[in-house]
C-alpha cells in the first residue's frame, strides 16, 4: 500500500470540534467592524512578489525568508500573501479610494502563508484578521485603531492582554537613530547573535527584539528612540498616547518594539497575552504613511492592525473564554421502524424548511444507536414507530427533561419548536 498523504509542515486542519470556536470569533469580529465602521474587502491570496518585496522591505525576515513564492505557468513571479497590509494598499490604490470619504476603513479576514519554523502558536498557514484605515495622517486614526482592537478582544472575553507601544520615527529622524544605535552597539557588534550580526548594517532596529539573550543584553542600556524623534513623530506619539490616556485605555510602552516589516512609521503596536508563551503577540500593528510611495502610488497614510485568528482561539481556549454554543442538531428524528421511514423523512424537511436544524440516522442503526446520536446534542427526539404511523402521530422526547407527549402529526413542527423554546 503506499504511504498515506498527511498535511504539509506547519498547516493544520481546523476540524469541526474547533471551527465552530472560530465561526463564533469571526462572528464576533464582524459585528465589531460594523460597529466601528470598517467596511469588508475579500483580497487575493496570491500578488506579484513585487508588492511584498517593495512593500514589506527587502531587508525584512518575511521576505527574504519566508515567502511562499513561485513563477506561474505565464512566468510572473507569485507570492502566496505572508500579510494583508500591502494587498489593501495596492486595492485602495488600483480602484482609487482617494476619491471618496477619508479615511477609508477596510478589513479582512483569511489564511496567510509564511515558511517559519512552527511550533505552537506559529503555523505556516494562519488566519488574520485585518483591519486598516487609509488616508489620514491624523493621530486619532491611531488611537481608533488600538481601540479596535482592545475592544474586539474585550468582546471576545479575553483578559490578561497588555497593549505596548513604541514610536519607529518615520525617514527624517530613523536614520540619525539607526546611527546612534549601531554607534551604542559599536564594538559588542562581534557578540551579536549570527542573524543580529547580519541586520547590523542592513536593519539594525530590529536587534531590539531580538529574543537572544546575548543580544538583549547588549541592547539594554542601548538609547530609546525616543530621544532622537523629530518634532512631528515626537507630537505624534504625543497625541496617541493622550488620546488612550483620555480613553482610560493602560499601555505600557516598550523601546524594544520594532516589529517585523520595514512599512512601520510612527506608532507601531502589538497587543500581547501573558498566556502564550514565547508567541505571545495576539496582534500587531502601526502606521505606515509611505508603504503607498514604496508600491508606486502618491503618498496615502495609514494606519492599522493585523490579529491571528490561531492565536486568538489559542488565548481564548486557555482562559475558559466562552465561544457561545456548538451548533447541534436541535432536533433529532428516530425511525423505529422501516414502514415509519417516509412520514420520518417528511417530517425531517419540515423542521428544516421551519428553520429548526435537524438530522437522522442515514444507515439503518439500532433504535439504541439513533437514541444515542440524538442525546449527543440535540434538544428532542422525533420518534416514529409502527405505532405512531397507525395512529398518525409521532412521539415527541424532550432530552433535558425526559418528558414525553404525543404530537398528531400535523402539529409535529409546532410542538417541536415549542420544546426547544422551553
Ligand atoms: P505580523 O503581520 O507579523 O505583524 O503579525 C500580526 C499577527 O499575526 C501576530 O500578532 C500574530 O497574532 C499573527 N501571526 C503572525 N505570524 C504568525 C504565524 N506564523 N502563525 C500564527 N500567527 C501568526
Amino acid at each position: 500500500m503506499a504511504e498515506s498523504i498527511k498535511a504539509p509542515r506547519g498547516v493544520r486542519d481546523i476540524l469541526p470540534e474547533d471551527s465552530w470556536k472560530w465561526g463564533h470569533v469571526l462572528a464576533v469580529t464582524q459585528k465589531m467592524a460594523e460597529l466601528y465602521a470598517y467596511r469588508e474587502i475579500h483580497l487575493p491570496v496570491f500578488e506579484h512578489t513585487e508588492l511584498f518585496a517593495r512593500g514589506i522591505g527587502e531587508a525584512t525576515d518575511v521576505v527574504e525568508k519566508e515567502m511562499y513564492t513561485f513563477t506561474d505557468k505565464g512566468g510572473r513571479s507569485i507570492t502566496l500573501r505572508p500579510e494583508l497590509t500591502a494587498s489593501m494598499v495596492r486595492s485602495y490604490l488600483e480602484h482609487s479610494m482617494s476619491g471618496g470619504r477619508q479615511p477609508v476603513k477596510l478589513w479582512g479576514v483569511g489564511p496567510m502563508f509564511r515558511y517559519e519554523r512552527p511550533q505552537k502558536g506559529r503555523y505556516r498557514q494562519f488566519w488574520q484578521l485585518d483591519f486598516e484605515s487609509l488616508g489620514s495622517e491624523n493621530a486619532l486614526v491611531d488611537v481608533d485603531t488600538i481601540m479596535t482592537a482592545v475592544e474586539l478582544f474585550r468582546t471576545l472575553g479575553m483578559s490578561n492582554l497588555e497593549v505596548v507601544l513604541n514610536s519607529v520615527g518615520c525617514p527624517v529622524c530613523r536614520p540619525a537613530y539607526r546611527k546612534t544605535l549601531t554607534e551604542f552597539i559599536g564594538d559588542h557588534r562581534g557578540d551579536l547573535c549570527p542573524t543580529c550580526e547580519n541586520r547590523f548594517n542592513r536593519n539594525p532596529l530590529r536587534i531590539l527584539d531580538c529574543k537572544d539573550e546575548k543580544c538583549k543584553r547588549i541592547t539594554d542600556e542601548a538609547p530609546a528612540i525616543f530621544e532622537s524623534l523629530c518634532e512631528s513623530c515626537s507630537r505624534h506619539f504625543e497625541a496617541v498616547t493622550s488620546g488612550l490616556d483620555d480613553l482610560g485605555v493602560a499601555y505600557h510602552i516598550d523601546k524594544r518594539l520594532v516589529r517585523g516589516l520595514d512599512y512601520y512609521t510612527k506608532t507601531a503596536f502589538e497587543v500581547q497575552s501573558g498566556d502564550l508563551g514565547a508567541q505571545n503577540a495576539v496582534c500587531g500593528g502601526g502606521r505606515y504613511d509611505n508603504l503607498a510611495e514604496a508600491i508606486g502610488g502618491p503618498h496615502v497614510p495609514g494606519v492599522g492592525f493585523a490579529a491571528g485568528l490561531d492565536r486568538i482561539v489559542l488565548t481564548m481556549e486557555q482562559q475558559n473564554c466562552s465561544f457561545g454554543r456548538e451548533p447541534m442538531p436541535q432536533a433529532y428524528v428516530i425511525c423505529a421502524d422501516e414502514t415509519a421511514r417516509p412520514e420520518a423523512l417528511e417530517l425531517l424537511y419540515a423542521l428544516r424548511r421551519a428553520g429548526v436544524s435537524a438530522d437522522m440516522d442515514y444507515m439503518g442503526k439500532s433504535l439504541k444507536a439513533q437514541f444515542k446520536a440524538a442525546g449527543s446534542g440535540s434538544s428532542v427526539a422525533c420518534v416514529f414507530g409502527g405505532n405512531e404511523v397507525s395512529k398518525g402521530i409521532v412521539t415527541l422526547k424532550n432530552l433535558m427533561t425526559s418528558e414525553q407527549i404525543e404530537a398528531p402529526r400535523d402539529q409535529a413542527v409546532a410542538q417541536v419548536m415549542a420544546v426547544i423554546d422551553r
